[in-house]
């Protein structure tokens, strides 16, 4: 018996890297789940590879700024799976890579409207649905960009997006608690992803140096934890952030 089992989940940006190896690891521990990102591809390949694994998944496309987009995965997981009690808010972007004085007011929006306005929006539109249920747990990706400057010499607009997670994070769980909801939050350090490349290119060995572990983590080591904070094994958690960093060390 999963320790999901009977939850329906929906994960944002989910075909790939973190995302993807979360929504595996929510259907392998029993949830349904709703896989998610802008290209339609994409969506069929990774339900594709986690159903020929036997799980419970479907897809649909969500680019997470656009609200009816949005609107259509709340509906689509409503039709398919009769309600919503598991959210992971994955989903985020960098278009500024450098000093943050380079930064334009167009790049700057961007990263603000996916990385912040659109969970908090997502999580608003998501929440009804859990209160209905009777409660549900929120899991929002940060980054410990978020708490410290590692890397952020090439992406300070980013990784303030992501301090602003870690503060959403805790004002949700605070507001949330009456509606038997929980919220918190992951912090990875450096990931092997596709997003993580350029990041190792620039920085990689400066990085390295700062992670106790002396290595990369792997997209899967981020989703074990998040399956247990949505799990009623954290029923006493809320409001926190877990960083998933190989030692980084990172508070505010
Ligand atoms: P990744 O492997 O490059 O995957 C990105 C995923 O996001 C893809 O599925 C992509 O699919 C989807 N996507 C991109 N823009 C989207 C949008 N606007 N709406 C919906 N889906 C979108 O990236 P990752 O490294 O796993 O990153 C996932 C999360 O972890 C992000 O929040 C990132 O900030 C965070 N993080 C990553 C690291 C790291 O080292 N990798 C460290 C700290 C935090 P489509 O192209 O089909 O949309």
């Amino acid at each position: 018996m999963g320790k999901l089992n009977g939850k329906v989940a929906v994960v944002t940006a989910s075909t790939s890297g973190i995302g993807l190896a979360i929504a595996e690891r929510l259907a392998e521990d029993g949830a349904k789940v709703m896989i998610s990102s802008r290209k339609q591809e994409n969506v069929d390949k990774a339900v594709e590879m986690l159903k020929d694994k036997g799980l419970d998944v479907s897809g649909v496309v969500c680019h997470v700024a656009k609200k009816e987009q949005r609107h259509r995965m709340i509906k689509q997981t409503m039709k398919e799976f009769g309600g919503i009690d598991l959210l992971v808010s994955n989903a985020a972007v960098n278009p500024i890579f450098g000093p943050i004085l380079n930064a334009t007011e167009e790049g700057w929006d961007k990263i603000f409207e996916v990385n912040v306005k659109s969970t908090f929006f997502l999580i608003k539109e998501v929440v009804p649905y859990m209160e209905k249920r009777g409660g549900g747990s929120i899991v929002i990706v940060s980054s410990v960009s978020g708490y410290i400057p590692v890397g952020s010499t090439h992406t300070g607009a980013y990784s303030t997006s992501k301090t602003a997670l870690i503060g959403l994070t805790k004002v949700l769980a605070e507001q949330f608690a009456a509606m038997n909801i929980r919220v918190n939050c992951i912090a990875p350090g450096l990931i092997k992803t596709k997003f993580s490349e350029l990041l190792v290119k620039a920085d990689g060995k400066k990085i390295l140096d700062s992670i106790y572990l002396k290595r990369f983590g792997e997209p899967f080591e981020c989703a074990g934890i998040t399956s247990f904070l949505l799990s009623s094994d954290a029923s006493f958690i809320t409001g926190e952030t877990v960083a998933v960093s190989g030692g980084v060390v990172a508070r505010l």
